[in-house]
């Protein structure tokens, strides 16, 4: 059975007092995890300090603190960047790296994603590495070769082990993300059997059953279980309703 997981992309939202309660409120809740099922909260930077406190005092297994983007250097003079060196200083174990807003924001190349994937490596880290197309692509139905090229060119260097080991991969089509327009459980379905059908080709099926695809995109308490009921859904990465308890724990529990 593939590890499930649901991570939810708190981006930049929330104050430190506000990330506190709410990591407090989803820590002290029964969220029936075990090491197959997990909860990644990928939390602004200025807010790992404090979400560490809160899960070293809960101790509850199988929830990790995520950030959402690190350089692809360890060190030296990048003014502003954050090293993965110093997420693992707050016990930061995973990453989520090349969403669409960094690509789109922070004009992102799958090239530099690619660097940072594997710096992430080189440190043990764990990635979850988004992928996804804009409306115009979908419209035109050539989502499939457009994912297929943004995986290609920053993960398929990758060995069998340092995939099965340290790559989550989410897909989360960016019509979807923020617009309430849910991608279909057919649609992400389709797409996650693609993404695996390629994993296959290049990894072959033992490795590409190994690796768990989320779906991301408008996911929420109402649409979460249909969506994760599909065979190549292995749990989500959540923006807005991540945001409070109320809508955050219902999509945990449709995981489990
Ligand atoms: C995201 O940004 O990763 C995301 C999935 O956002 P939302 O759930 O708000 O669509």
């Amino acid at each position: 059975m593939r590890r499930k997981i649901v991570a939810a992309n708190w981006k930049m939202n929330l104050s430190i007092k506000e990330a506190k309660d709410l990591a407090h409120q989803i820590l002290t809740s029964d969220l029936q995890l075990n090491e197959k099922n997990s909860v990644v909260l990928c939390v602004p930077f200025t807010h790992l300090h404090v979400v560490n406190e809160e899960l070293s005092k809960h101790k509850v297994n199988s929830v990790y603190l995520g950030a959402q983007n690190c350089s692809d250097k360890l060190q030296g003079a990048f003014t502003g960047e954050i090293s993965p060196l110093m997420l693992q200083n707050l016990n930061t174990t995973h990453v989520i790296i090349g969403h669409s807003e960094r690509r789109q924001y922070q004009n992102e190349s799958n090239e530099l994603l690619k660097s940072k994937v594997e710096t992430l490596i080189s440190q043990n880290m764990q990635v979850l590495f988004c992928c996804g197309e804009p409306l115009e692509i979908r419209k035109n139905e050539s989502q499939n070769s457009y994912v297929a090229e943004q995986l290609t060119a920053s993960l398929f260097h990758l060995n069998a082990e340092q995939l099965t080991k340290h790559i989550v991969i989410a897909y989360e089509p960016i019509w979807a993300i923020g617009t309430g327009l849910t991608a279909s459980p057919q649609q992400a379905q389709d797409m996650h059997a693609f993404i695996r059908s390629l994993l296959s080709e290049k990894y072959g099926n033992e490795i590409a059953q190994q690796i768990p695809i989320l779906y991301g995109g408008s996911c929420n308490a109402q649409n979460a279980k249909e969506l994760f009921s599909n065979q190549d859904v292995d749990g989500g990465l959540i923006g807005g309703a991540a945001l409070k308890a109320d809508t955050f724990l219902p999509i945990i529990h449709a995981m489990n």
